[in-house]
C-alpha cells in the first residue's frame, strides 16, 4: 500500500497529473481496490474483451511495443492507417479525457482518455478531435494565445462513450507518415503496457527473422573463435524455419546478441519482438519481454543494445546478457546475469527463442565448444584520452571551454577524447551514451556584445550541420545541457526568418478559401515563436515543423469585416525577427 501512495505522490509531483484533489481520491481509491482484487487473484490480468479497437479498419502495425528506438523503448503499437490522415479513432470504452497535450514535436496532437478499470487509453499524431473536444481545446488556445497546450480536464468535464468518435488519424508531431500511436497505460503509475494483451486483434503468423548472431568475449582472458572482441557469427535458415549458428569455439565468460525483427501476415515492416529467452543445456539463463516498462527506466536502452555498433553502423543488437549500468526490470530470468562460463574440453548448446505476441517462434541453436586457444595476434590500441571513472563527478578544462559530467553519467569508466579549442571542442563521439544531461560552458569573453546576441551552441551533425542548442547566456559564458557528445561549436545567426504566403496573395478575394497557409523557415538557429493576428486580434496559427507550414482556420470566426489585415511575426532562436503583412478580402 505505502508503495502505491508513494508512487501516487511521485505522479503528483512528477507530472501534476491530477487537477482537482476529489477526482485524483476517488480515482484512486478506486484504482487501489482493483489493485487489491488483482492481487487476491494471484497473477496480474489484463481485462479482455473491454477494450474494442481504437479504428474500424484491420490493424496493421508498423511499430510494436517495447520495439527498440532512439534512446527510448516504443511506448504503445503503431497502426497503420492506409497512408491517409482523417480515420474516425473510436473511444475503446467509456471513460473521461483526462489529458490533452499539443506539441509541435513528439506526439504532435495527443488525447488521454483515463477509463474506469485502471487504464488510460493513449493516441497520438492525430490530425483533429470530435467537435466537442476540438471547440473545448480551441478555447483553450485562444485564451492562453498558443497552439501547443496541455491541459488536465476535470474528471467527468468531458466524458466518452464507447463506440463514440473522439477524433481522426494524423501525422503530427514526431511522425514520418500517416498512422495512429496508441497506448494503454496504468491510469496510477503512467507505465505503459502492451496494449496486444486486451484481446485486440492483430493477423499475425509470421515468425520473427533474424538478422546476424555476434558473440561477445567478456571476461579480460575469454575469447571466442580466438578473438578478444565481438566476434560475427555466420546463421543459416533451416528447412523447418529454426536456425543454427556455425560452431563456436570459445573461452571465459561469453555472451551473445542479436539484430531480429519480426513482421506481421500483411505488412512488409520491421517490427519489435516481444520476448526473447536464452537456454544453456535446456536450462534458461535469460528471459526478458516488453509485456510493461516505465518510462523512467526506458532510456536503459542504450544498454540494452550494443551501443558502440548502433553509433557506427544504426544498426541494433540486442544483448542476450546484462551490461554494465542497464537497470532494466523487464528481465524475468537472469542467471550468472545472462553470461555463459564456457570452460575448455566442454561442448555447450545454446538454444535462443524469440517469440512476438502472438506467441510465433523461431529458435536458434548455437554450438559451443571450450576450448583454450592461442589468440590471434592483434595490435591492441593503447587507451587514451581522460580517464572518466563513470561513479565520480568530472570536470575539463577544454580551453575556450569547459565540460562537467555529473557523477554516473555515464554507465561504465571510460577514455573521452576531448579536444580542446577557442570555439570549438569535441567531447569523444556519438558511440558512447549519456543518461544523464552534462554541461558545456563556452567562454564568451572575446566577443563583443552585439555579435553575442546572436551567437548560439551548436552541435554538429553527422553530417557536419550546426544544430541549434538551448543557450543559457550569462556573464561572459554561455551553457547548454544535454546527453549527446560529439563536436560543439560556437554558431552565429544574423538572418532572420522567412515568412511567405503559401495559398493566396495579397490584395486577392479569399470567400471561398477555408484556411489561410504561410511557409515559414530558419536557415540556422531555428524557429522560436510565430504569431499572426487579422485585424489586431490573436488568430490560432497551427505549426506543422515537418512541412514548415503555419495554418489558420476560416472556421475560427474571428472576422467580421470585410478587408482583412494579416500580420505574422516570426522569430528565431537568437532574436532575429521577421514581420509579414498582407491584405485580403472576404464576405
Ligand atoms: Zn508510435
Amino acid at each position: 500500500m505505502a508503495y502505491f501512495m508513494q508512487s501516487y505522490r511521485n505522479q503528483l509531483n512528477g507530472f501534476n497529473y491530477f487537477r482537482t484533489n476529489i477526482w485524483a481520491m476517488k480515482f484512486v481509491l478506486s484504482i487501489l481496490f482493483f489493485l487489491l482484487i488483482s492481487n487476491v487473484y494471484g497473477q496480474y490480468e489484463y481485462p479482455q474483451n473491454t477494450f474494442r479497437s481504437p479504428l474500424d479498419i484491420p490493424l496493421i502495425l508498423s511499430g510494436t511495443f517495447g520495439e527498440l528506438r532512439s534512446n527510448h523503448f516504443h511506448a504503445g503499437i503503431d497502426i497503420k492507417t492506409q497512408k491517409r490522415t482523417g480515420l474516425p479513432i473510436y473511444a475503446i470504452a467509456d471513460g473521461t479525457v483526462s489529458r490533452i497535450k499539443i506539441s509541435h514535436w513528439g506526439y504532435g496532437k495527443a488525447l488521454y482518455i483515463a477509463h474506469p478499470n485502471g487504464y488510460t487509453s493513449v493516441y497520438a499524431h492525430l490530425k483533429n478531435f470530435s467537435p466537442e473536444i476540438e471547440a473545448y481545446i480551441k478555447n483553450i488556445q485562444y485564451e492562453r494565445k498558443s497552439y501547443e497546450i496541455e491541459v488536465f480536464p476535470d474528471y467527468g468535464e468531458l466524458n466518452v462513450v464507447k463506440d463514440e468518435v473522439m477524433a481522426y488519424t494524423g501525422n503530427t508531431g514526431g511522425s514520418s507518415g500517416p498512422h495512429l500511436h496508441f497506448e494503454i497505460r496504468s491510469s496510477i503509475t503512467e507505465k505503459p503496457t502492451n496494449p496486444l494483451l486486451y484481446g485486440i486483434d492483430v493477423k499475425d503468423q509470421t515468425k520473427p527473422t533474424i538478422s546476424n548472431l555476434y558473440a561477445y568475449p567478456l571476461g579480460s582472458n575469454a575469447q571466442v573463435n580466438q578473438q578478444q572482441t565481438k566476434v560475427q557469427i555466420p546463421i543459416t535458415r533451416q528447412k523447418d524455419g529454426t536456425y543454427r549458428a556455425n560452431s563456436i569455439l570459445a573461452n571465459g565468460t561469453i555472451g551473445f546478441g542479436i539484430n531480429a525483427y519480426d513482421r506481421q501476415d500483411l505488412a512488409t515492416n520491421r517490427n519489435g519482438l516481444f520476448a526473447v529467452e536464452q537456454k544453456v543445456d535446456g536450462k534458461v539463463i535469460s528471459q526478458y519481454d516488453f509485456e510493461t516498462f516505465s518510462f523512467s527506466e526506458s532510456r536503459y536502452i542504450n544498454t540494452f543494445i550494443d551501443y558502440d555498433h548502433f553509433g557506427r553502423h544504426r544498426q541494433r543488437i540486442q544483448l542476450f546478457y546484462l551490461s554494465e549500468g542497464n537497470e532494466l526490470g523487464i528481465y524475468n530470468t537472469l542467471v550468472n546475469e545472462g553470461k555463459l562460463q564456457v570452460v575448455a574440453g566442454r561442448t555447450y548448446e545454446v538454444e535462443v527463442g524469440l517469440t512476438d505476441i502472438k506467441g510465433n517462434k523461431t529458435t536458434l541453436i548455437i554450438p559451443v565448444e571450450g576450448r583454450n586457444n592461442s589468440l590471434q595476434q592483434i595490435e591492441k590500441e593503447s587507451p587514451s584520452g581522460q580517464y572518466i571513472k563513470a561513479s565520480k563527478p568530472n570536470n575539463f578544462d577544454l580551453d575556450g571551454a569547459q565540460v562537467y559530467f555529473p557523477a554516473n553519467t555515464f554507465y561504465k569508466d571510460y577514455y573521452a577524447n576531448l579536444i580542446p579549442g577557442k570555439d570549438t571542442v569535441t567531447i569523444h563521439n556519438n558511440r558512447i551514451p549519456a543518461h544523464k544531461n552534462f554541461t558545456l560552458t563556452f567562454d564568451v569573453a572575446s566577443y563583443p556584445e552585439s555579435v553575442r546576441k546572436k551567437m548560439f551552441i551548436a552541435r554538429l551533425d553527422r553530417k557536419g550541420r550546426p544544430d541549434f542548442m538551448k543557450t543559457y547566456k550569462r556573464g561572459n559564458t554561455f551553457t547548454t545541457r544535454t546527453r549527446s557528445l560529439g563536436t560543439f561549436t560556437l554558431a552565429k545567426d544574423s538572418v532572420p526568418p522567412s515568412i511567405r504566403a503559401k495559398n493566396f496573395k495579397d490584395k486577392q478575394w479569399l470567400t471561398n478559401y477555408h484556411y489561410l497557409s504561410l511557409r515559414i523557415s530558419d536557415d540556422l538557429s531555428g524557429i522560436n515563436t510565430y504569431t499572426a493576428t487579422l485585424n489586431g486580434q490573436w488568430i490560432l496559427m497551427e505549426y506543422e515543423p515537418k512541412t514548415k507550414t503555419i495554418t489558420y482556420n476560416f472556421d475560427d470566426k474571428i472576422l467580421n469585416t470585410t478587408q482583412c489585415d494579416l500580420r505574422v511575426e516570426v522569430t528565431d532562436n537568437v532574436g532575429n525577427t521577421s514581420m509579414f503583412r498582407s491584405v485580403f478580402f472576404r464576405k
